[in-house]
């Protein structure tokens, strides 16, 4: 039985005392932010080997393991957590035999830090004191040869230059660099360079060894992972953000490589696991309560070296965040310009055509969703026209928006365009109302880049905007200065615009987060949510540079339906989920249903059922507000003097302010006199401004 292989359970630590001075800590363990790591307990093998060895009790004296603060200060409670568990595996203080362990946390949960935070400490500090000043003078980590540079960054970016110098090998690097000095404590080399570079490391001695995304190792590097066990260390730990317990064959090559023998080999641990596991699966099983047991039985012995976090834990230690879709109608002279261009000759023929064509078609149509003047600047329209006067209702959102949080809040904003001539409107708008600002785009100095973002994230920080091109700044950048987001445009690739949204909420972030996604009703920028809704994913490479051949995919169907304009539509995403929340006359919940005012509409966009289902279900969980509903039977009740009903409404909105006053009150009218402070939402005639047809929102 395997089982025998794992030990029987520790008494509780207890710190052996040592005689004479006592010995202190690297690090003062009452600091802010110091951890303290457990001591290896009385009865640990080396403990007593120590004190069975010609010495007293006393003499193998113990000494706290102090995690360095410069690390310990931006370790979230989970991270703690994953490397005191790290730490407890390769220190044998856990309940098997081995020094192994699989951290398998989920993507983004910082398993890097973890590993890093672990071996600086093994670096630095022993807690055999007297014995050895440190637990390991090497280490390796073996990566994917993508991710060496981040490892390195990411040791740069915690410890410093000063502190570790690690050696990240890429073709040109010699290993004598490492193997013959004493300058790099850590090496990081890519699999498939580690075979190659296998008689040039013979004779170093490995003390703790990384494999990142270490369940490739089964299928294929399993060269590499025999050249791993061929180093003495049995110090191995496996990084691997996929859930591994799926496939018992996959998880057995792990543990038997992070903790070789504790399982005899695989068709012992498939007899004894697997195979009875699997079958207890199957629907027609008859013992499966024995099963399940024997299952958990598993689940319990392996829990004692992996360990598997999902994202989860870390939404629990940030704040609130609110996120509204906002669908803006288009303004009369943005919907002339829309059927104007659609109805072009040009476009008309573009259906036959090569894909640049529309391809060009869809850009100016973003652009004329963003403004008219965008398109007319472009046309090279005579700027004496006044319809160069014509703001877009999404610029008159965010503009009233802007003025709104500037008013009522010290809150700080990111504003985000895939379009750096739709930067140059925000910026208009910055100047204008003389909110000042940083701008990072495309065009802007790198040097310059890092010294924005800290400026802007300073506390004392003055200035009210940051306006962000959404694809500069990489994967990095963190804007958690500001807690509102404004992505004033859609881009076909949700990570994109996923990744913007991320810039405030991270790490790091204290304030209650409120994110607004601004698109233009029954337009392309609708169609491109929808496509983002339903993970069609068909454009995903857009803007990578693959664009025509994606776009080539496009059926002439899916075309048309791109150049369609629902004119009347205040959100045609709703209307083709088939929603019927708003049969009520104002909604009180997605699901609410009632008798009442039917808003009539016509379906004639095109999502296929397994796309809605899809988007259903996406956004099943959001409130779905039609303003536009609201605004008109507002009025409509206002004529027939309803007071009861009006009464509902204004308990309704007000309600929805809670959400996040702020919008709320740029969706009212945000240019009338506010010099009463005890302004309401709702006046008693419900002025709504029409900028807004409908939102959806989501609080987490
Ligand atoms: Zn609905």
């Amino acid at each position: 039985m395997p089982a025998t292989k794992f030990k029987s359970p520790f008494a509780p630590p207890t710190p052996v005392e040592a005689s004479g001075p006592v010995p202190q800590p690297r690090h003062n363990p009452n600091a802010p932010y110091a951890i303290l790591l457990p001591r290896p307990p009385r009865n640990h093998p080396r403990v007593i080997k120590g004190c069975g060895n010609k010495r007293s009790p006393g003499d193998i004296g113990l000494v706290d393991v102090v995690i360095d603060p410069v690390l310990g200060q931006h370790l979230r409670p989970h991270q703690k957590e994953g490397v005191q568990f790290l730490y407890e595996c390769v220190m044998q203080m856990k309940n098997f035999h081995g020094q192994g362990a699989i951290l398998a946390d989920e993507m983004g949960l910082g398993k890097t830090l973890q590993t890093i935070t672990l071996i600086w400490t093994l670096l630095k500090q022993s807690p055999y004191y007297g014995e050895e000043s440190c637990v390991i003078k090497k280490a390796l980590i073996v990566c994917p040869a993508s991710l060496i540079k981040n490892w390195q960054k990411e040791f740069k970016k915690w410890l410093g230059i000063e502190r570790l110098r690690v050696f990240a090998v890429d073709s040109k690097s010699t290993m004598t660099d490492f193997t013959l000095g004493k300058i790099y404590p850590v090496m990081i080399i890519g699999y498939e360079k580690l075979r190659t570079v296998q008689d040039e490391l013979v004779n170093t001695n490995f003390d703790i060894i990384v494999c990142d995304e270490g369940h490739r190792l089964k299928t294929s590097n399993i060269k590499t992972a025999q050249v791993i066990r061929s180093f003495s260390t049995m110090r191995r730990i496996i990084l691997s953000g996929t859930p591994i317990q799926n496939d018992l064959g996959e998880l057995f090559s792990m543990i038997d490589f992070v903790n070789p023998g504790l399982f005899e080999n695989y068709s012992s641990f498939k007899r004894v696991f697997e195979d009875p596991i699997v079958k207890s699966r199957q629907p027609d099983c008859s013992s499966s309560d024995a099963l399940l047991g024997l299952e958990r039985y598993l689940t319990r012995l392996t829990n004692q070296f992996i360990l598997r976090r999902t994202a989860q834990v870390s939404y629990e230690f940030l704040p609130r965040k609110s996120e509204f879709v906002i669908f803006c109608r288009p303004s009369p002279l943005q919907c002339a310009m829309y059927r104007h261009i659609l109805d072009s000759p040009y476009l008309q023929n573009c259906f036959s055509m090569e894909s640049s064509r529309y391809l060009a078609c869809i850009t100016v149509l973003r652009k004329l969703c963003n403004s008219p003047k965008l398109v007319l600047e472009q046309a090279k329209v005579s700027n004496r026209h006044a319809l160069f006067q014509d703001k877009s209702r999404k610029l008159s959102f965010v503009e009233a928006l802007l003025k709104s949080i500037k008013r009522n809040t010290t809150e700080r904003v990111v504003l985000v365009s895939n379009f750096t001539q739709t930067l140059d409107l925000l910026e208009g708008i910055c100047t204008r109302y003389h909110f000042s600002f940083f701008r990072l785009d495309g065009s802007t100095p790198t040097s310059k880049r890092q010294e924005y973002v800290d400026k802007f994230n300073a506390p004392n920080c003055r200035k009210f905007v940051f306006l962000l091109s959404a694809k500069s700044g990489g994967l990095g950048l963190n804007l958690i200065g500001a807690s509102r987001l404004i992505m004033f445009d859609i881009d076909w690739n949700p990570s994109v615009d996923l990744q913007a949204m991320a810039r405030i909420y991270r790490d790091g972030q204290t304030r209650p987060v409120y994110i607004y996604r601004l698109l233009s009703s029954g337009t392309i920028e609708e169609k491109i949510y929808q496509r983002q809704l339903t993970k069609v994913g068909l454009c995903d490479s857009l803007m990578d540079g693959k664009t025509s051949e994606k776009l080539n995919k496009f059926s002439i169907e899916e075309l048309k339906d791109l150049f369609t304009f629902h004119e009347d539509e205040p959100c045609l995403t709703h209307t083709l989920l088939g929603c019927d929340c708003h049969t009520v006359a104002f909604p009180h919940s997605p699901k609410s249903k009632g008798t009442g005012r039917t808003q009539q509409v016509s379906k004639n966009g095109t999502m296929s059922k397994t796309s809605t289902s899809f988007a259903k279900k996406e956004l099943e969980e959001w409130t779905h507000l039609n303003i536009e509903l609201c605004r008109s039977f507002a009025l409509e009740t206002e004529v027939f003097n309803d007071s009861e009903i009006l009464m509902d409404i204004n308990r309704y909105i007000n309600g929805l302010a809670d959400k996040d006053k702020i919008l709320w009150f740029s969706i009212s009218d945000d240019e009338r006199d506010d010099t009463n402070n005890n302004r309401t939402i709702v006046k008693d005639d419900v002025c709504l401004d029409s900028t807004v047809a409908f939102v959806f929102l989501r609080v987490w």
